[in-house]
């Protein structure tokens, strides 16, 4: 279902209107594509506080990599001086909005260091470029110290305001990290077109060696990733990026959808593999259909039977459990047990907001959804240490598909504009999202569920 609204404001009457009506303004969001595959303009690196000169130093080797860059010219980010009590930065060349800021806030200690949170930030804010990035770097809370705590908790509270009144398409992340090289798929993440709609994130970045791929066109080449649910809708974006990246992708579905299943495992030169995931052997019988083993695992499938919970039948109850909850748990174990999945890969489980802040007509879906998230971070630790396989959810919030097309108008319409963003995502944000934490350098990102949401006024 076209986003009507969006279009309207996309126009000089829309704008003019709604800015009138003092309605949402909307911004066409832009996202990846092979033409345009970097955010056009520069990086501004600032500081705040004192960082750890080894880790200023990562950070800044990182960011030469990484980061955008101006049109035509080499990649590389601007100079910040790593130091010093006072906010520091480079400016982009005159005249030329930065495409993204990273704020290194990894030194800030207490409540004077904040101030020069704002001091870095409050004079180059506005002169962000339309969906452009900030990215601010923060280090884990020290138990030991709650002035550290203190100030470190207090850039979430800041990254998720600045997120909530910065506009224009623009996204605020807090990536909390020790190692700069570790958290570099998450900056090339966060700091380009791919991460549009993820906005208002708090991500944990460990100290793993992160393994650059051999081929960074097409970092998946040689792996193998099933995604389930792939038939249609976010989990056909999940396998479309997923072979974009250079996987060979095992497409399954139940089958009812076996023949939309086969037509796009033939596009992307995958495999299909027509099982219904509810199967009380179903982990047993991906394993025999893959002798090969699996890098990738993605529990996309997913559905719902809304009902208020005095209005619910078991019968509506037991199959979302089923299909949401209970398979993910099954094939999980079973993958894991028969050494399916090898060391190095990832599992990538799909929960959604509704599991974070509940949904009225949505006990059933909801408490699906948590369990995921339960799953996620029970499990992430002792898949890494035993099995050298990373956990990760994704949160999607309202993504245009089927699933939210069916949605009565006003509901939709709500969905769609309670967000930063002020409209809803598009599988491929979801898949580009599952991408980066699928991605052979994302090692060090584990146990983390993120939401993508533009950043959805549901739910912490
Ligand atoms: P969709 O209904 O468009 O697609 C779901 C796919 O899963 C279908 O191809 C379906 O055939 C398949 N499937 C269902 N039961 C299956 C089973 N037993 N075995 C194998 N395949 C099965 O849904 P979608 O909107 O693309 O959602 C994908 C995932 O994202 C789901 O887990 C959903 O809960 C989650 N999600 C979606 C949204 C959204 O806004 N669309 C929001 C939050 C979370």
């Amino acid at each position: 279902m076209a986003d009507r609204f969006l279009s309207f404001t996309g126009t000089a009457p829309g704008r003019f209107l709604t800015r009138r009506l003092g309605l949402p303004q909307p911004a066409t969001l832009r996202r990846w594509s092979p033409e345009r595959p970097a955010l056009d303009g520069t990086l501004l690196r600032l500081v705040a506080g004192k960082p750890d000169p080894d880790l200023a130093a990562g950070l800044a080797d990182v960011l030469a990599r990484t980061g955008p860059h101006p049109s035509g010219a080499p990649s590389g980010a601007s100079a910040a001086a790593p130091s010093g009590t006072r906010a520091e930065s480079a400016g982009a060349p005159s005249g030329q909005p930065p495409a993204a800021v990273v704020l290194d806030a990894t030194g800030v200690r207490d409540v004077d260091a904040l101030g020069d949170v704002h001091a870095a930030l409050h004079p180059v804010v506005r002169s962000v470029a339309a969906s452009g990035r900030v990215v601010v770097l923060g280090a884990p809370l020290d138990a030991a110290d709650h002035h550290q705590a203190a100030a470190q908790q207090a850039l979430k509270g800041f990254t998720r305001s600045l997120g909530k009144e910065i506009g224009r398409g623009r996204t605020v992340n807090l990536v909390r990290l020790t190692d700069a090289s570790a958290a570099e798929s998450t900056l090339r993440f966060l700091l380009s077109p791919k991460s549009a709609y993820v906005s208002g994130q708090v991500i944990h970045v460990g100290a793993d060696a992160a393994t650059a791929p051999e081929d960074r066109d097409r970092p998946l080449a040689g792996r193998t990733a099933l995604v389930t649910g792939a038939a249609r809708g976010i989990g056909e974006a999940v396998a479309e990026t997923l072979a974009r990246d250079g996987a060979h992708v095992v497409v399954l579905d139940v089958p009812a959808a076996e023949k939309d299943a086969r037509a796009l495992a033939e596009r992307l030169g995958g495999t299909a593999l027509i099982l219904d995931i509810t199967a009380a052997d179903a982990g047993e019988r991906i394993a025999a259909a893959l002798p090969g083993g699996l890098d990738v695992l993605i529990h996309n499938a997913g559905v719902t039977r809304d009902r208020r919970l005095v209005n619910m039948p078991a019968e509506r109850w037991s199959p979302v459990m089923e299909v949401n909850l209970a398979s993910v748990l099954r094939t999980t174990d079973a993958l894991l047990a028969s050494g399916t999945l090898r060391p190095g890969g990832r599992i990538v489980a799909t929960a959604s907001i509704a599991g974070l802040a509940g949904n009225a007509g949505q006990t059933n879906y909801g408490a699906s959804k948590a369990g995921v998230v339960g799953l996620v971070r029970s499990l992430a630790p002792r898949a890494l240490e035993q099995h050298g396989v990373t956990v990760n959810a994704v949160a999607p919030g309202f993504i245009e598909t089927r699933m939210t097309a069916a949605i009565p108008l006003f509901i939709r319409e709500a969905g769609r504009r309670m967000n930063s963003l002020a409209q809803g995502g598009l599988p491929v944000d979801v898949a580009e999202t599952t991408a980066w934490l699928a991605h052979p350098a994302s090692g060090a990102v584990n146990g983390q569920v993120v939401r993508v949401c533009g950043q959805s006024l549901l739910g912490a």
